[in-house]
């Protein structure tokens, strides 16, 4: 057989065995950002003291790499009850990072015609993981300065009966926190599981989480990924035990490594260490806008996240210019109409701020 026959048969079988849906889809694409100012995920730049790295390497090195992880993860989330404050009598499932929590809720939940539903434009996997799971998706449009349209919210859950309502609390990517009040209606409306993402807490520290007890039917879902910790992969959701108890039938038995978990606990030891991490990179935050909004051009979102949203004219242009000069950030302009012309900054360190500043302010001036 031909090397053309032999690949239009491998073509021909891959057809009758993959859904249509995927194949039509391109896959999540991650730039290669070597050598370059990384400024377009989010990640803490920051890393551990080396004292508490050589620590870690300590403790990692005890780990017994020949066993599968103990599958109740029993300590590590114990410590996340203390530490992260998780209500009395409450506890937390965990995720190969949130992403694997989004991936458990829409197995569980995709029941024949089951409906997710969202804001738009918000955090992609709500989509994504809902289809893969079979349900449908319902993106309510924001209102334009990327609040809760909640009439339009509640009319939608209304008419579409979603399984489960997702809001990113601060959301992704637009930085800002929806009001309280408006999250409350939502979580009262809807007939089914409101999951409260709160990816950003750490740069937001306000949270749903104290008011678990109010509400049957909240899930409040966190990550250690911002907080500095995005390579250990790990998410927690907090919610009433009927909803862990069905979350963790479809959770792959080993999801979080041995690695992973004593790395997990050996971080929470050391909290303090990352939330003064995140109090810099909060401050860096604020001086970041500033100095955004003081050039010509550029429009800033206030932001509660380790992320900037700012809108300029021909960002795709303005995004190739930076990249240019060595900084990656992410270009959102084309994930929603109320997002066009919108770059995504993520807070690095205070040098990383200053090269994304004045990379920004050559890349306006040689266009203007
Ligand atoms: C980054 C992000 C996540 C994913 O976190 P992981 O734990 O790294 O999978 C979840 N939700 C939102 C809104 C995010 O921005």
């Amino acid at each position: 057989m031909s090397a053309a026959d032999a690949s239009q048969r491998l073509r021909q079988r891959l057809e009758r065995v993959v859904r249509a849906d995927v194949r039509a889809m391109s896959g999540y694409h991650v730039p290669d950002s070597a050598g370059l100012v990384k400024l377009d995920a989010m990640e803490n730049p920051y890393l551990l003291p080396e004292s508490l790295r050589e620590q870690l390497g300590r403790r990692l090195a005890a780990v017994a790499l020949n066993r599968y992880p103990v599958p109740g993860y029993a300590g590590l989330k114990s410590a996340i009850r203390e530490r992260l404050g998780v209500p009395a009598g409450f506890d937390v499932v965990l995720g190969n990072g949130s992403d694997e929590l989004i991936t458990m809720l829409s197995v569980a939940t995709a029941t024949a015609g089951a409906c997710v539903l969202a804001p738009v434009p918000s955090f992609v996997m709500y989509e994504m993981s809902a289809r893969f799971a079979g349900s449908r998706f319902v993106g309510v449009a924001l209102a334009p300065d990327f609040g809760l349209d909640l009439p339009a919210m509640l009319a939608a859950i209304e008419r579409h009966d979603p399984a489960v309502v997702y809001l990113a609390y601060p959301n992704n990517p637009t930085g800002n926190l929806f009001d309280d009040v408006a999250i409350e209606a939502v979580v009262r409306a809807a007939p089914g599981v409101v999951v409260l993402d709160e990816a950003y807490h750490p740069f937001a520290r306000r949270s749903w989480m104290h008011r678990l007890p109010e509400f049957e039917n909240l899930i409040v879902m966190r990550t250690v990924s911002k907080l500095g910790l995005a390579g250990i992969r790990l998410g927690y959701a907090a919610a009433a035990g009927p909803w862990l108890d069905e979350l963790e039938k479809v959770r792959p038995p080993y999801n979080v490594s041995v690695l992973d978990e004593a790395a997990a606990a050996f971080a929470l030891e050391h909290l303090e260490v990352f939330d003064a991490q995140a109090q810099t990179i909060r401050a860096d935050r604020e001086t970041l806008a500033a100095r955004l909004s003081a050039l010509p051009g550029v429009e800033v979102f206030p932001s509660q996240a380790n992320f900037v949203l700012v809108r300029v004219a021909d960002a795709p242009a303005v995004w190739k210019g930076l990249l240019e000069r060595g900084v990656l950030v992410k270009d959102v302009g084309r994930m929603h109409g109320l997002l066009a012309g919108c770059l995504r900054l993520t807070v690095g360190t205070a040098a990383e701020c200053d090269r994304l500043v004045a990379a920004l302010g050559q890349v306006l001036a040689s266009r203007s």
